[in-house]
């Protein structure tokens, strides 16, 4: 297997969306930094995001409000700290992606200076600052364009990161010194060795059958970091988007939360509206129930989906508010201005992750992560919509802020040197038919038993075959040459078994874990976060 030269600079970043490019764009002020990402620029959950980024903005909202609705949504296992901490640095990141040249929508009548403010499902008040429902992409666009002249900044596109570099592993002063990376254009093993690495490698919606997610979310943040030792903490709270668009030719295209916001229904095949059978909120309801309302409904009366109409707010509005969704029903011949959408939910967003501290920290010295990978205790049992964009531009400032520090103190040395990556005896893979078929294999089993409706015997057979699996891959990947699906697949076993164990040891319902075998919530015994170590 082809080595290449080292590549050293003050800090690795591993992830190429909101979390990594924001902590980027800041520290090539103070150092060089590489940023690796694992397909091309756009690849990234990201660039996905519709609804928009939450921040107290106007003058009728406060942050006790922010707080008060991020801390209903989490059930009880929020971080009042964390909370108050990422709300508070909200309306300061808002404007720095303002200055960076974002181009939030604004409101046209009246004052076109004020930016217009979404409201969405759990939030009290209009907080959520957007560009029409394209609102990753162009924080995307204008992250890139301030990454294109930083001449600090290295990407490294097509660079999938496998393992992280530790010095003294095991021992109580270990430390991460950058990571092992696979080039996938040329094969070659690279070593990026840095004083500082963030992990930024967003979530992990691959590892159920169906997702809102783009293909690099397989979690192989969360994974490299738990085989580093680094405690992984609420995997069990995985969050279902509820409106995904169902349709045979339209892979993975949400339905933003928005549109209930903006008085949206969700109507069984007949026509008749079945939220407020659930929730006195109906459509505004937190995500979690709305999931499991349209997963009740469709389990009562096998049904495929269900039905999400906007048509009676009319045709302008609609094509104003909504141009990216309406065009893309429109290229699959569905109307949304005259006809609702047929809609099921799907895996989105990974509340747990890796446990930092509010400075970004990992238990792992010079190991930060941010942005979807991180669990900092934010969403505690459950996500409240938008805080995503939110914790991850707010985390990525904070951990920059802390790297200053050190590097002011000049309290990080150079990386020490580390061995090539030894391939051992692998040989070249030539049935590939063992890769897919255990992809498939852990994303079918993961959706159908431990999905968005959870029991015990369901969470045991999916512990019992993830770990026939894990055994197989295992030994798999060292006896052939690594590539990415392989290096992801070894990663998406570890990422659901962490779920698993997680959802086996809570025996109880809270936010998004909802065991039918233990409805209630038992606030004596379950009020705490679920951390495991390796
Ligand atoms: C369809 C959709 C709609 C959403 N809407 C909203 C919304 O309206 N508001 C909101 O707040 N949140 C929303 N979210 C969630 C939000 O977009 C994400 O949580 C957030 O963008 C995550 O940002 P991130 O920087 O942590 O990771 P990402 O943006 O996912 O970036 C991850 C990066 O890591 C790289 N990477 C991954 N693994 C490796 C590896 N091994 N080696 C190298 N690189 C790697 C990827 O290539 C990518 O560049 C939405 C998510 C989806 C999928």
């Amino acid at each position: 297997m082809p080595q290449s030269p080292d590549i050293t600079s003050d800090f690795l970043v591993i992830g190429g969306g909101i979390a990594g490019l924001s902590f980027a764009l800041k520290a090539a002020a103070i150092g060089s930094v590489a940023v690796l990402a694992k397909a091309g620029s756009a690849d990234a959950n990201t660039s996905y995001a519709q609804g928009g980024i939450a921040s107290v903005w106007s003058v009728d909202d406060s942050f006790e409000s922010h707080v008060e609705d991020t801390l209903r949504a989490g059930a009880g296992l929020c971080n009042r700290a964390a909370v108050e901490a990422i709300v508070r640095d909200g309306p300061e990141v808002v404007r720095e992606l303002i200055r960076l040249g974002t181009r939030f929508t604004r409101v046209t009548e009246g004052n076109e200076h004020e930016y217009d403010l979404g409201r969405e499902g759990g939030h009290s008040h209009r907080r959520v600052l957007h560009a029409q429902d394209l609102t990753g992409q162009e924080i995307m666009r204008a992250l890139w364009e301030a990454v294109r002249t930083t001449p600090n900044i290295r990407f490294y596109d097509e660079h999938l990161a496998i393992d992280l570099l530790i010095e003294n592993r095991s021992r109580p002063d270990a430390r991460c010194w950058g990571s092992y990376a696979l080039d996938r254009r040329s094969g070659a093993i690279r070593k990026f060795r840095a004083r500082f690495t963030l992990l930024a490698t967003g979530g992990a919606g691959k590892v159920y059958l169906y997702t809102t997610n783009p293909d690099i979310a397989s979690g192989d943040g969360v994974a490299m970091a738990y085989r580093a030792g680094v405690p992984i903490g609420n995997m069990e709270f995985y969050q279902f988007h509820p409106t995904c668009l169902y349709h045979p030719e339209a892979k993975s295209f949400l339905i933003s939360e928005a549109l209930r916001g903006e008085g949206a229904i969700l109507k069984l095949p007949g026509g008749e509206p079945f939220m407020k059978r659930y929730s006195p909120d109906a459509e505004l309801a937190p995500r979690d129930i709305v999931a499991r309302a349209i997963d009740s409904e469709m389990k009562r009366l096998g049904l495929d989906c269900v039905y999400l109409d906007l048509s009676h707010r009319g045709a302008d509005f609609i094509r104003r508010r909504f141009p990216n969704i309406y065009t893309r029903c429109a290229s699959l011949g569905i109307d949304i201005t005259r006809e609702p959408i047929p809609v099921v939910p799907a895996a989105h967003y990974m509340c747990g992750g890796v446990v930092t501290d509010l400075s970004a920290r990992t238990a792992l010295p010079g190991l930060y992560a941010a942005g979807e990978v991180a669990m900092t205790g934010l969403h505690g049992a459950n996500r409240l919509a938008s805080n995503s964009l939110l914790e991850a531009a707010v985390m990525a400032r904070r951990a920059f802020i802390d790297v200053a520090e050190r590097m002011a103190a000049r309290s990080a040395a150079a990386p020490p040197s580390f061995p090539d990556w030894n391939p051992g005896r692998a040989i070249r893979s030539d049935e590939r038919v063992l890769v897919t078929q255990s992809w498939d294999e852990i994303r079918r089993l993961m959706w159908n038993y431990v999905g968005i409706v959870r029991t015990d015997r369901r969470l045991e057979r999916a512990r019992r075959r993830l770990a026939l699996l894990r055994e197989e891959i295992h030994s798999y990947y060292w006896d052939h040459l690594i590539d990415s699906d392989l290096v992801e697949l070894r990663n998406l076993v570890v990422v659901a078994e962490l779920i698993v164990r997680s959802a086996i040891y809570r025996k109880s319902s809270r936010g998004l874990h909802y065991n039918l075998d233990h409805l209630e919530s038992d606030d004596e015994r379950w009020l705490h976060d679920t951390i495991i170590r390796d």
